[in-house]
This record gives C-alpha cells, sequence and structure tokens, in this order.
C-alpha cells in the first residue's frame, strides 16, 4: 500500500495564463485519469483497515506526513484505543500524547474527540449509522463537526462511505493550475465542480484519481518537478516550458 501525502504545504505557483474552454477541461480530466492510471496502475487506497481508522487518519493526516500519521495510529492499536468507546472514554491528554507523531496532537485530539462526541450524541456511538446517510446530508453534518473543513469531509464520504463525491487538495490544485485547467484563484466547490462535471458519479473512480493525483504529485509533479518523464508533459505547457521542450 502506497503511502499518503507527503505534505499539505504545496509551494504557490505562478498564475496560469491557459484556462481550457469547458468541453476541453472536461476532455482533459479524463485523459488526465487514463493517463495516470496507466503510468501509476490501481493505488487501492485508503490504506487502513476500518472506517473508523480511516477517519482517524484523515483528521491526523492534515498538515502532517502520512509517515507520521501511521505512527500515531499504531499508538493507539497498541493500547487498544481505536474504537469509538475507548476514545470516547480516554481522557483527551492521554490521546493527545498517543498521537504526538502527528503533530499538533492537542488540537488533532480536540478534534477527533469532537468527531466522537458527535457520533455519540446523534449515532449512539455507531459509525455505520452515521456513514450511511445520504450525501448532502452527511456532507452536511460532518462539516458542523469542529476541526471538519471541505477536504476532510470529503476524504470521510468518498473512503470511510464510498459515496462519490471527489476530494480537492493542495495537490490537486497545483496539478490543474500547472495543465492549465484553473487560473489558481478558484476555491474548493468551484474545483470541485469540474470534477463533478467531467466524470461519472462512481466513488472507485474518484478513489482512485485522488489517489493517482497524490502519487503523481509524489513521484513527478513536485513542487520542482520532474517534467521529462511525465506522462502528463504532451499536455501540459507548464511542464514543457520546464523541461526546455516548448516550440
Ligand atoms: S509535465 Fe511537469 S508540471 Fe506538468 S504535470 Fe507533469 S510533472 Fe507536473
Amino acid at each position: 500500500m502506497s503511502t499518503r501525502h507527503a505534505s499539505r504545504a504545496v509551494q504557490r505557483e505562478p498564475p496560469s495564463t491557459v484556462v481550457w474552454p469547458e468541453s476541453d477541461q472536461m476532455k482533459r480530466v479524463g485523459q488526465i485519469y487514463d493517463r495516470l492510471l496507466e503510468a501509476y496502475g490501481k493505488q487501492g487506497w485508503w490504506p487502513a483497515d476500518s472506517s473508523l481508522e480511516m477517519i482517524i487518519g484523515a483528521i491526523l493526516t492534515q498538515a502532517c506526513a502520512w509517515e507520521n500519521v501511521t505512527k500515531a495510529i499504531r499508538n493507539l492499536k497498541r493500547r487498544g484505543v481505536l474504537s469509538l468507546g475507548a476514545l470516547d472514554r480516554i481522557a483527551q491528554l492521554r490521546l493527545a500524547a498517543l498521537i504526538r507523531p502527528a503533530g499538533y496532537y492537542n488540537a488533532k485530539a480536540a478534534k477527533i474527540k469532537a468527531f466522537v462526541k458527535h457520533v455519540k450524541e446523534n449515532h449512539g456511538l455507531k459509525l455505520s449509522r452515521m456513514l450511511t446517510m445520504q450525501l448532502p446530508v452527511l456532507r452536511e453534518e460532518l462539516l458542523s463537526i469542529y476541526g471538519i473543513g471541505p477536504e476532510t469531509a470529503d476524504s470521510i464520504i468518498l473512503y470511510a462511505a464510498s459515496k462519490p463525491v471527489f476530494v480537492v487538495d493542495a495537490y490537486t490544485r497545483r496539478l490543474l493550475l500547472r495543465l492549465g485547467l484553473i487560473i489558481g484563484r478558484e476555491n474548493y466547490q468551484t474545483i470541485q465542480d469540474l470534477f463533478a462535471r467531467s466524470l461519472a458519479p462512481d466513488a472507485g473512480t474518484f478513489k482512485e484519481y485522488h489517489a493517482l493525483i497524490v502519487e503523481h504529485a509524489k513521484q513527478r509533479c513536485r513542487a520542482k518537478p520532474l517534467c521529462d518523464s511525465c506522462p502528463l508533459l504532451s499536455m501540459c505547457s507548464y511542464g514543457k516550458r520546464i523541461a526546455g521542450t516548448m516550440s
């Protein structure tokens, strides 16, 4: 299983001057998926043994390398606290100590506690009851919980509830900007809508696509991109400039 995000801190790119007409944008979104899938193969995300582990991982990975998230998750498993009941009972300070490797551990412990409290008060500590709600209701409810923003909420909806919503992260934004599909001022919703318009609403495809973007960001489309061997080079004017192959 591959690792998740190396870091959410992606450098800001200069604004692109190319934004394609909508029909071209939609076609390109499909082409990008096909090329990344061919280059990297199926990623099979999310790397977790249960829905709860996935959700805790999504909270812990905020501004944190995945390698450190796995250390924190391992601590929780070793101490037998990776269950809703145990997370409800454990003192917040104790929880913070266990997840220390993931950074911002006091804030993240408060977020985990807030999530567990919400599931307890609204769903009787039954996660499946929450995750089977209709997508818009689930999304609204997740966004109402302290510490859960759009990216974390959509990660939970896609990977824990297996419902088709596209996850937009900093890597997605950087890739689209370099490919001239956005100009860089678009908000989360606008970028998410581009994927929703361009792809059939299939959770399996959305899961793979997001994972492939992360893999691509780690292997090639880094802060300093390795464009020479990029499967998207022929459609990326930014990359052609970097690779010195702009005609
Ligand atoms: S060509 Fe370079 S900048 Fe463009 S997508 Fe590939 S790695 Fe990223």
